[in-house]
């Protein structure tokens, strides 16, 4: 995952200005935890960088060999440090088995079928793509479309596109994101909810028994255009092979083009279509057209690794709770297909956060003091298939999620020097947030705002897997000012890293990579845990959060999850 670049330029200076006031607090840390703390070493993040992201671990893809290799290398530091497994059967690893299912798209067909007039054949990729969660070989559905606007139920909001009607072997029509607004109070104005990701229209039509779902595309509803949706689900998809929630023969896309022409051939109008859902009084509408499907997949059992190590905390009591750390090490792979190189290093995307957790993990168990709670560090996998390893993780922790109080994410932190500002997106929405604005001044940082909230970014990286089942969680990164840098440069160096190295084969070591940013980004995630893990109370969500009910679902002993 990555954030976008900043554009923000004015507005988080006059913020910065605002917030070093003050700055020099001192950290509220006995003198050996500090020691413990300064330990961490950019050096040593830099070797771990270019041993993950060497040719040799092959890009680590969930899978494939060089993913085992990382997995592997990975346990052994902890083990070197001194953890204690915090595993299967005593040992660093939590197996997480999956399904890898590839579409086949000569021999799965995709028609519309109207009540009367002739039916329209669609072409897999450039009309639409689809996947079988349920992942058979063949699954054949014949089932009437229904238009279910934005495909959102959220009480919280007062909004209720189902209107009860049942839905049950049926396929929903449905848009992208949530319906639009500046309202703060409704839907989080521009801010995307999860409501408006597309696994949560997916989660919620299955859990209303349809056994299919159409997405329409629209490029600036989704905020990526429809490469992006046909590169990401041409290929092979990963599946949890341990799923309680139900799941669609066909979980699809469709282009806006091929929509319309489908509301054509069922007598009606897209842009009405696509008003109508607008409104709170919108019910669904079932189309007088069928969706006549086969699809066909190639499926692959296989199974991957989560790596979970911990130090067991100083009190007696609190240590049956905890505080968590993870950074996925999962990249891309190899493409065999694709010319020249087309090893996926992975170098910042997430050999620096996997660094930076090595370095929590050695200073917190070379500390002479511990922490009064329990320290957990994860590694996991699949983050690029959807964060499927951290959601094993979430519904599988070591200890019960009601009883951990913090989950810290590194993901992607670019070795650009020394930063005056840190991304912590999600942050203010739990009950740590003091503690995050004071440990930050105390290492002379500012928070810089979140200046793409309707891109939905919280829900895009492993902390979210934690934040379903209740955990207090966000990703802490690095924000574009770098020390003897203006803020311009900073957000150069982003948009070139999103243009020519995020997810390609050039994401690589390169030995003029600074590493002071991720150690020092370490640094706070160190200060910060530190301190979570000796609160006497457990951190929670501000009143009214959409992970509040999961939080209080957990501690009542039911099973939560986001919406
Ligand atoms: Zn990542």
């Amino acid at each position: 995952m990555r954030k976008i670049v900043v554009t923000l330029l004015v507005l988080s200076g006059t913020f910065l200005i605002a917030q070093k006031k003050q700055a020099g607090n001192s950290l509220p840390l006995s003198s050996s935890a500090q020691q413990a703390m300064n330990s961490i070493d950019a050096e040593k993040i830099r070797f771990t960088v270019k041993y993950l992201s060497a040719d040799d671990l092959e890009g680590r893809g969930t899978g494939q060999k060089g993913g085992d290799m990382a997995a592997d290398w990975l346990a052994a530091q902890f083990k070197s440090y001194g953890l204690t497994p915090a595993g299967d059967n005593g040992t660093f690893f939590q197996s997480v088995n999956f399904y890898g299912v590839t579409t086949d798209g000569q021999q799965t067909k995709f028609a519309f079928v109207p009540k009367s007039g002739p039916e329209t054949t669609l072409k897999f990729g450039d009309d639409y793509v689809a996947t079988d969660q349920t992942h058979q070989e063949k699954s054949e559905i014949d089932a009437p479309i229904v238009f279910v606007g934005y495909g959102i139920n959220a009480p919280e909001y007062n909004w209720d596109d189902y209107k009860g009607v049942d839905l049950k072997g049926k396929v929903l029509l449905m848009l992208v994101n949530e319906p639009p607004s500046d309202d703060p109070a409704f839907f989080k104005g521009r801010a995307l909810t999860y409501y408006g990701r597309w696994t949560y229209k997916y989660e919620e039509a299955a859990r209303r028994g349809a056994v299919g779902a159409i997405l329409i595309h629209k490029t600036e509803m989704a905020s990526y255009p429809w490469e992006v949706v046909r590169n990401s689900w041409g290929g092979e998809t990963s599946l949890l092979q341990e799923e309680k929630e139900p799941k669609l023969k066909s979980a699809g896309w469709i282009q806006l083009e091929v929509a319309r022409k489908l509301a054509q051939s069922a007598g009606m109008d897209l842009e009405q279509m696509l008003k109508s859902a607008n409104t709170r009084s919108f019910k669904p509408v079932e189309l007088p057209v069928r969706l006549k499907e086969t699809i066909v997949s190639k499926v692959r059992p296989f199974s991957s690794r989560n790596v979970i190590g911990k130090i067991a905390g100083a009190d007696p009591k609190l240590s049956r709770q905890a505080i968590m750390y993870t950074a996925h090490y999962d990249h891309l792979g190899i493409h065999p297909n694709e010319p020249g190189d087309n090893i996926y290093n992975g170098a910042a995307d997430n050999a620096t956060g996997c660094g930076i957790l090595l370095e929590l993990a050695r200073a917190f168990a070379g500390s002479k003091e511990k922490p009064k709670r329990t320290v957990i560090f994860a590694s996991v996998t699949a983050e690029e298939q959807g964060l499927l390893g951290s959601k094993y993780l979430g519904e599988h922790p070591p200890v019960p999620a009601q009883d951990i109080s913090l989950d810290l994410n590194f993901d992607d932190i670019q070795p650009l020097g020394e930063p005056q500002q840190l991304v912590v997106t999600g942050a203010e929405r739990t009950t740590v947030y003091p503690g995050v604005r004071s440990v930050a001044d105390a290492f002379d940082m500012g928070i810089q705002p979140d200046d793409h909230p309707e891109a939905g970014h919280y829900y895009r990286s492993d902390h979210f897997s934690l934040a379903r089942v209740g955990v207090p969680a966000f990703s802490v990164n690095e924000g574009a000012l770098f020390k003897g840098h203006d803020l311009a440069w900073g957000e150069d160096k982003e948009r070139d890293y999103v243009a020519h190295r995020y997810h390609q084969p050039s994401d690589e070591y390169r030995p003029d990579m600074d590493f002071t940013a991720d150690a020092k980004v370490a640094r706070f995630g160190f200060a910060l845990g530190w301190e979570v893990a000796n609160q006497q109370e457990l951190a929670g969500w501000q009143a009214g959060d959409e992970f509040e009910k999961a939080r209080k679902n957990a501690t009542q002993g039911k099973a939560g999850s986001g919406n």
